[in-house]
């Protein structure tokens, strides 16, 4: 599933500008297979600021049924969500 985040995001939120990046449906190879960890959003500390979609480079980062989601076919990994969220709500995860 690719997420197209601008059709998801409550009106209230519609005029946040788009990722650094652009929506993962504008990417066409996966990119997951050289990921060594992944980001696991934990949903009982997400406050739904939306703040790691604004800055996830791959533009992965979409909403789905009001929760805060990662498209893993397209995430690198590269960690700057986990940075960025002032709530502790995201974890990085050893890749199996
Ligand atoms: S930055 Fe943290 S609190 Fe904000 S939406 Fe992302 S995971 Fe949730
Ligand atoms: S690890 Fe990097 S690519 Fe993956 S969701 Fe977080 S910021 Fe985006």
């Amino acid at each position: 599933m690719k997420p197209y985040l601008r059709d998801r995001i409550p009106e209230t939120l519609a005029e946040l500008p788009d990722a650094t990046a652009y929506e993962a449906g504008y990417l066409v190879t996966k990119n997951a297979g050289w990921r060594s960890s992944r980001p696991v959003i934990h949903q009982e500390t997400c406050r739904g600021c939306l703040k790691c979609y604004l800055y996830c480079p791959e533009g992965v980062i979409f909403q789905d049924g009001g929760k805060v989601k990662i498209n893993y076919d397209f995430c690198k990994g590269c960690g700057i969500c986990r940075k960025i969220c002032r709530f502790g709500a995201i974890e990085m995860e050893e890749e199996k």
